[in-house]
């Protein structure tokens, strides 16, 4: 199943969420469906509070061969080391910009088999990774951006916050 994507301008953008505390075949099915909403937005990173959904989840596909499904993330070590580059969402459509990121992260998750994992992350993994745990605690990158590059968008984000009431409207 598809899920619709949700856009700026939405609460549950916005909202803490919450661990799971049971992965249940509704957790296993929410997180197939959420692949498949990405693939099919050619994203390459989802989280739960972009398809309505406030839960410590998400799902990363950055073209390695691998569709990692994760599971209560925590961020155990980031790098001093900073990657900085663009950025996108699919919750702020048509909007790029610079993001600093920790160049390496070592994270631990819990897996779909309901197994605890640790990992090291780097690069390209690193900052989806990065990108998709904000989400969790109701932060966007364009949070995350410069002032100069924030003045420059919001002329953009107030038209994409117009269409997201508009669409709530309906
Ligand atoms: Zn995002």
């Amino acid at each position: 199943m598809l899920y619709e994507i949700r856009t700026y301008g939405e609460q549950c953008l916005k909202d803490k969420s919450e661990n799971v505390t049971e992965i249940t075949e509704e957790i296993k099915t929410l997180l197939d469906d959420m692949v498949e909403t990405m693939h099919e937005a050619t994203g390459v990173g989802l989280a739960g509070p972009q398809v309505g959904v406030n839960k410590r989840l998400f799902v990363i596909d950055i073209g390695d061969g691998v569709v990692r499904k994760i599971i209560n993330p925590e961020i155990l070590e980031m790098s001093e080391a900073c990657i900085e580059s663009d950025e996108g969402c699919l919750s702020v459509p048509g909007i790029y910009k610079k993001v600093r990121r920790a160049q390496k992260i070592k994270v631990r998750y819990t897996t779909v088999e309901g197994e605890i994992v640790e990992e090291e992350m780097k690069d390209f993994l690193a900052k989806a990774f990065q990108h998709e745990y904000d989400h969790l605690d109701g932060t966007l990158f364009i949070e995350r951006i410069s002032p100069v590059a924030k003045k420059m968008i919001s002329k953009k984000l107030q038209l994409i916050k117009k269409e997201t009431e508009k669409k709530l409207k309906k």
